[in-house]
C-alpha cells in the first residue's frame, strides 16, 4: 500500500509557545516599529517567516551532541568530528570552521582576491556581494535568461549562463580569481542548479585556469531538486548528488545556519593546500584557532549531526513539500508568486498583486505590513526598501517587488502552512484597500534594517 500524504518526519518533543495577539496590539506595534517588520518584538509575531538562517529546530541527537561537545582549545575531539562530517559530505580536503557564511566568505576573498577583480556568480547572495565590493572587487550576476520571469515555470532557474560565463572569463582573464555558483540560488528566489549546469561551468573554469567555488548555503535541498527534475537522476540518494556537485568545485563557503541545521555555524572548504594555509593564518585573525573557528565545541558537534540529518530523503521531501503546499494553495486562488515554489521559500510578486501601488510607494513593503497586521505574520520585503539606493545616493526602483516567506526547518506545522495561507488569501481579497508607504528616515547602507517608514496616505489599509 502506497499513501500518498506526506507527514512532517518527527514527531514534538519540546514545544515553544507562540504568543497570540489582537489586530489592535499589532497596529500598534508596528507604529511603535516604525512601519519596519525588522523592529518588531518578535514576541509579538504569531509566525515568522523572517528568514530560513539560524531559526530551525535542532534534533533530540543534536541536543544529545552538544552534550559531548569538547571544548578544549586546540585539537578537540569535536572538531575531528565535525571535519569528518564535512569531508563525507564534499569530499574536499581543507576544513575551516567559522562562526557563520559571511566570515568564511571574508576570510577566502580577503585571501584570495585584490581590487579591481571580478567575481562571477549565477547570482551573489547580498553578504557575498558586500564582502567582494568591500575589497574593491566587482560582483558580477550571470543569471540564466529564464530567472528574470517570475511567473515561468522552468526545473532550473538557479543555473548560471554558460555563454556569458566564457565570455567573462574570456573577455577579463586574468582578473578573475575564481568564479562562484550559489546553490539554491536564494536571490533568485530559492531556485535549484542543474547538475549539469554545474559540471559544465566547472568544465568552463578548468579551460580557462581559474577555480570554482560552491556557495553551498542550501546544498541539500539543490540535491533533492536534482533527483526530482533532472533526468537520470532519480535512482540516485541526495547525498550522492551532493558529492556530485560538490566534485565539480575547488572549494565552498557554507552558512551552516541553513542546510547545516544549526542555529549558529558555517565553514570555509578548500582544495587548495597553499590556499588554505593562508586562509588558516587569516582566520586566527578574527575567528580563533582553526580548529574552532569562532565556535564552541558543543556547535561542531549539533553541526556534524545536522549534515547527516539534512541529506535524509524523509526530511527533504517534506521540507520541499511543505513550501510548495503553499505555493499551489495560492496558485490556485489567483496570487501571484515567483514560479515554482523555491526550496526553502515563498516568493510574492507584490506588484502584480498591487497594481494600484506605484513602486515609489513600495508595494512589496507595504504587502508585508498588510500581513503582518491582518494575520501576525512576518515575512520580508526583497523589493526597492532593499535595493533601490544606488551607490551614488539617487534611487532606482528595483527589478521585483516581491515579499518573501521564508520556511525555517523542522518549526512549523501543516496547520500552521494552513492558517498561512488563509491569511494570504485573506489579504490577498482586501488587496484594493492597501496603500503605499514612504520612507521616513533611512541610513545610507542596507537601509532596509532601520529605516523608519509610515504610511503614504492616510492609513496602510484604507476602510
Ligand atoms: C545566508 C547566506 C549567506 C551568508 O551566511 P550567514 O550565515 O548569514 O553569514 C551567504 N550566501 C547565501 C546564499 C546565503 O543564503
Amino acid at each position: 500500500m502506497h499513501f500518498k500524504t506526506i507527514i512532517e518526519p518527527f514527531r514534538i518533543k519540546a514545544v515553544e509557545p507562540i504568543r497570540f495577539t489582537t489586530r489592535e496590539q499589532r497596529a500598534a506595534a508596528l507604529i511603535a516599529a516604525d512601519y519596519n517588520l525588522f523592529k518588531l518584538r518578535a514576541e509579538d509575531v504569531l509566525l515568522d517567516l523572517l528568514t530560513d538562517s539560524g531559526t530551525g529546530a535542532m534534533s533530540a541527537q543534536q541536543w544529545a551532541g552538544m552534550m559531548q561537545g569538547d571544548e578544549s582549545y586546540a585539537g578537540a575531539r569535536s572538531f575531528f568530528k565535525f571535519e569528518a562530517a564535512v569531508r563525507k559530505v564534499t569530499g574536499l580536503r581543507h576544513i575551516i570552521p567559522t562562526h557563520q557564511g559571511r566570515a568564511a566568505e571574508r576570510i577566502l576573498f580577503s585571501t584570495a582576491c585584490t581590487a579591481g577583480q571580478i567575481v562571477p556568480n549565477n547570482t551573489h547572495f547580498d553578504t557575498t556581494r558586500a564582502n567582494l565590493e568591500a575589497l574593491g572587487v566587482r560582483a558580477v550576476d550571470l543569471r540564466c535568461p529564464e530567472a528574470t520571469q517570475p511567473s515561468l515555470v522552468a526545473p532550473f532557474k538557479g543555473n548560471i549562463d554558460l555563454a556569458a560565463l566564457d565570455r567573462c572569463l574570456t573577455e577579463h582573464a586574468g582578473r578573475v580569481p575564481f568564479a562562484m555558483i550559489t546553490v539554491t540560488n536564494n536571490s533568485g528566489g530559492g531556485q535549484p542548479v542543474a547538475l549539469a549546469n554545474i559540471r559544465e561551468a566547472s568544465a568552463l573554469c578548468k579551460k580557462h585556469g581559474v577555480p570554482l567555488i560552491l556557495d553551498c548555503c542550501r546544498f541539500a535541498e539543490n540535491a533533492w531538486f536534482i533527483k526530482q527534475r533532472e533526468p537520470g537522476q532519480s535512482h540516485r540518494t541526495p547525498a550522492d548528488i551532493a558529492r556530485e556537485m560538490f566534485s565539480y568545485a575547488d572549494g565552498c563557503t557554507m552558512s551552516a545556519k541553513k542546510d547545516g541545521l544549526v542555529n549558529m555555524g558555517g565553514f570555509l572548504a578548500l582544495n587548495d593546500d597553499a590556499l588554505a594555509a593562508k586562509c588558516r593564518n587569516n582566520l586566527i585573525l578574527t575567528e580563533g584557532f582553526p580548529t574552532y573557528g569562532g565556535l564552541a565545541g558543543y556547535d561542531l558537534e549539533a553541526l556534524a549531526v545536522g549534515l547527516k540529518e539534512v541529506l535524509d530523503e524523509h526530511y527533504l521531501e517534506y521540507r520541499v513539500r511543505s513550501v510548495a503546499y503553499l505555493g499551489d494553495k495560492l496558485t490556485a486562488a489567483g496570487v501571484p508568486i515567483v514560479q515554482p515554489p523555491g526550496g526553502h521559500a515563498i516568493y510574492i510578486d507584490a506588484r502584480a498583486m498591487l497594481p494600484h501601488v506605484p513602486q515609489s510607494e513600495f508595494p512589496a513593503w507595504a504587502l508585508s505590513c498588510a500581513l503582518y497586521v491582518e494575520g501576525g505574520v512576518r515575512s520580508v520585503e526583497i523589493g526597492s526598501v532593499m535595493f533601490g539606493r544606488q551607490p551614488d545616493g539617487t534611487e532606482k526602483p528595483a527589478a521585483m517587488e516581491l515579499v518573501r516567506l521564508a520556511f525555517p526547518r523542522r518549526v512549523y506545522t501543516q496547520s500552521h502552512v494552513d492558517y498561512l495561507a488563509e491569511v494570504l488569501l485573506y489579504v490577498h481579497s482586501q488587496r484594493d484597500r492597501i496603500r503605499g508607504v514612504k520612507l521616513v528616515e533611512a541610513p545610507p547602507l542596507l537601509r532596509h534594517f532601520t529605516a523608519k517608514l509610515a504610511p503614504a496616505h492616510d492609513e496602510l489599509l484604507t476602510s
